[in-house]
């Protein structure tokens, strides 16, 4: 933070004057500015592209076109969709394709890597993944007659920072598979992608990265870091709207050899000829499996948009100046209420999110989102994560946040709350 940095909200009003990306809000749905949004790491705002677009695609493309729709724009949608992401990603040509949710392709992604390190029986992950990454992990061993061991590597401060010399001990000979967050979605802590998968590759392990809370706010280079497998969500930083489709990444060292578990028809190589015998199509085509949901996919088309133009760049250096703003406001006001930082300090080692620990989060986020008109989200056991999507979120979005946050417990205001939980926090 510069020297004339001040706590008062003139200066977050300065500090948006001062932002190169500002104009980019207004491509964006906000329909009550007084609503201090700070999900876009869970759910993106609907940027005013999507909108138009999806109702083009509804009235003209399905009401009047029909059918005759699938041969304009619709079919090879996975693939120029993919091209579009490729960007945002550090991917070269014909390696990243749009389908199903990130839960199925992590599942093909998993069982594709194994099939390809069959003489291996260890899986390397940690405790702070993504639960859905760890259920399949332990799904796929399960299929394959429970003959992998899944080692989770855990923390040693409380969820917030992986244990890496345990990490690294633990990737040797035997193993098959390394996969990681890149970004953990409770802490937000950030791993080194390129040294890391350089580990594994000096030991003959493959490793599939989820971009899921990088892609559209940090910086990735799945080429560069010579990453094999990857794969990410569409929903949050890309805005692509609820379940919209995830990208899945296959380095084109791999693209001949693996092969998706799933053998549907989108997989064919000659889909139309309705064979009766699979014949797996070329490149990552063989990734999909079936009919696609056809509005979300070109919805997420609209979001790159503004993503696009902006450039990952920009979004990263945005990203990291709301941080530091946020975690400086939060020491000094926040801090003495009881308010822990539960993401890690140093910008280099972080994500696009910061959680605050406190004994009250639950009761806290409940009152933010019910009462103050603050939208962060709230993690077991004590986390409120606060997201800052470079693209839309101002750093008077971060002042207000901080303020209905002191608020909030200066004030008790949770008070009125219970402590059981809604179903989705
Ligand atoms: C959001 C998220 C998912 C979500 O998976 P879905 O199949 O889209 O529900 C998976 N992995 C990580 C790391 C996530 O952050």
């Amino acid at each position: 933070m510069p020297d004339n940095f001040r706590t008062d909200r003139s200066y977050a009003l300065e500090l948006d004057e001062n932002d190169p990306l500002r104009a980019f809000r207004d491509k964006f749905v906000i329909h009550d500015p007084e609503l201090i949004y700070m999900d876009g790491n869970s759910l993106g705002r609907l940027p005013k592209a999507v909108l138009e677009r999806v109702n083009s695609i509804v009235e003209i493309e399905w009401g009047r076109n029909l059918i005759r729709s699938w041969n304009d724009g619709w079919w090879d949608a996975p693939v120029r969709i993919g091209e579009k992401i490729r960007g945002l990603i550090g991917a070269d040509k014909g390696q990243v394709i749009v389908c199903d949710s990130v839960s199925v392709n992590f599942f093909k992604l998993t069982m594709s890597a194994l099939s390809l390190r069959k003489e291996r029986s260890k899986i390397v992950t940690d405790s702070l993944n993504f639960p859905s990454d760890l259920y399949i992990l332990q799904g796929c061993a399960d299929l394959l007659g429970n003959k992998h061991k899944i080692v989770r590597i855990r923390s040693l401060d409380g969820e917030i920072t992986p244990d890496l010399d345990a990490l690294y001990k633990e990737i040797d000979q035997d193993t098959a598979l390394v996969t990681l967050s890149h970004v953990l979605f409770k802490s937000g802590y950030l791993y080194d992608m390129e040294a890391i998968t350089k580990k594994a590759h000096e030991a003959g392990a493959l490793i599939i990265w989820d971009l899921c809370h990088s892609v559209g706010a940090v910086p990735v280079e799945l080429d560069v870091c010579e990453v094999d497998f990857a794969l990410g969500c569409t929903y949050k930083y890309l805005n692509g709207g609820p379940g919209s489709q995830a990208f899945l990444y296959v380095n084109k060292i791999h693209s001949e050899i693996s092969r998706s578990p799933i053998w549907g028809w989108w997989g064919q190589k000659d889909p139309f000829s309705f064979n009766i015998d699979f014949n797996p199509a070329d490149g990552l085509q063989k990734f999909s499996t079936g009919t696609q949901p056809i509005i979300s996919m070109l919805a997420i088309e609209s979001a790159l948009e503004p993503m696009i133009e902006a450039g990952v760049e920009s979004l990263r250096e945005k990203s990291v100046n709301l941080s530091e703003y946020f975690i400086k406001l939060s020491d000094m006001i926040l801090a003495p209420l009881g308010y822990q930082l539960g993401s890690p300090r140093n910008p280099s080692l972080r994500g696009s999110h910061i959680s605050l620990r406190h004994p009250e989060g639950y009761r806290i986020n409940r009152v933010l989102i019910e009462n103050l008109k603050v939208i962060p989200d709230f993690r077991e056991p004590d986390n409120i994560r606060y997201g800052l999507a470079p693209i839309y979120t101002s750093y008077l979005d971060v002042w207000e946040a901080i303020e209905r946050s002191r608020l909030a417990v200066e004030e008790k205001l949770y008070d009125q709350f219970p402590t059981t939980r809604l179903s989705v926090t």
